[in-house]
């Protein structure tokens, strides 16, 4: 690992690029996949590297959400698997949901290794690795359609951390409630998605599993309560919103 001074103005962006740079050499992350964090750091940079308001009420809906799931289902691809393998893991123990291994580039090489990973962090089952559960999602062409049979597919609710547009649009399309996290407000799976988390991956998963824990305690009415209050239309406009302040601040040179 490069050597990075705990000084560093941007010693935690740097300290997570390298956690996919190291990420890519272990053969967890597609070379697509380092463009994606690349994209994921300018807007960081502008929403100012920090979990706004907006992103603490999307991570509170999404909390009530998964917590009102029949089945919820988290899927992991090689950037997650890299960032935040402890946390999905945590996540799915704290909120009973199942881990599903979904690669938008498909690999499986790269699968085995994300697999390896999740187990190391202590994940017991992790589905979309057996040939004989594989079902279709509709409304998509190519690999990306495929889904485990007892995962994705069976979900009401599935968590697509860093995904794509079209998959979104996709899983959408076949009926499941989306949550996601997406530093891009302006990305189409932040606009497809039902619960968008406009905030760094790395930040805000912690603040999920707390949520789903202090959540864990109230009754389904309170549960709904606020997802009914909760619109992700507004909320990914507020999150436009703290960039367009954030500039504003930072455009005050003098
Ligand atoms: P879309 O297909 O949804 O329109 P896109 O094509 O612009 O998006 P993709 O590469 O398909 O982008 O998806 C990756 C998304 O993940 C990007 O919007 C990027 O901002 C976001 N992203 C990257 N790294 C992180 C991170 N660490 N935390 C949260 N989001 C991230
Ligand atoms: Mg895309």
């Amino acid at each position: 690992m490069a050597l990075i001074p705990k000084s560093h103005p941007r010693v935690k962006s740097l300290l997570i690029r390298e956690k996919l740079v190291s990420g890519f050499d272990n053969g967890l992350v597609a070379k697509e996949g380092l463009l994606a964090q690349g994209r994921g750091e300018a807007f960081d940079y502008l929403l100012g590297e920090r979990t706004g308001k907006s992103a603490k009420s999307a991570i509170k809906a999404a909390a009530a959400q998964i917590l009102l799931a029949k089945l919820s289902v988290i899927s992991v691809n090689g950037n997650v698997a890299a960032l935040c393998p402890k946390e999905i893991v945590k996540l799915a123990k704290q909120t009973a949901s199942k881990i599903e291994v979904n690669l938008f580039y498909s690999n499986e090489k790269r699968k085995d290794n994300i697999v390896k990973t999740l187990k190391k962090n202590g994940a017991k089952e992790i589905l979309g690795t057996n040939p004989a559960t594989k079902a279709t999602l509709s409304g998509i062409d190519s690999a990306r359609r495929i889904v485990d049979k007892n995962g994705i597919y069976a979900a009401d609710v599935v968590i697509v951390p860093l995904e794509d547009g079209d998959r979104t649009l996709a899983l959408r399309k076949s009926g499941k409630t989306v949550i996601t996290f997406d530093l891009n407000p302006l990305s189409r799976t932040s606009q497809t998605a039902n619960i968008t988390i406009v905030d760094n991956v790395t930040r805000s998963m912690d603040l999920l599993i707390e949520n789903c824990k202090n959540l864990s305690k109230k009754n389904n009415k309170t549960l709904e309560g606020i997802l009914k209050k909760f619109d992700n239309k507004k909320n990914l406009s507020n999150s436009i919103k703290d960039i367009k302040n954030n500039l504003t601040k930072r455009s005050r040179f003098a």
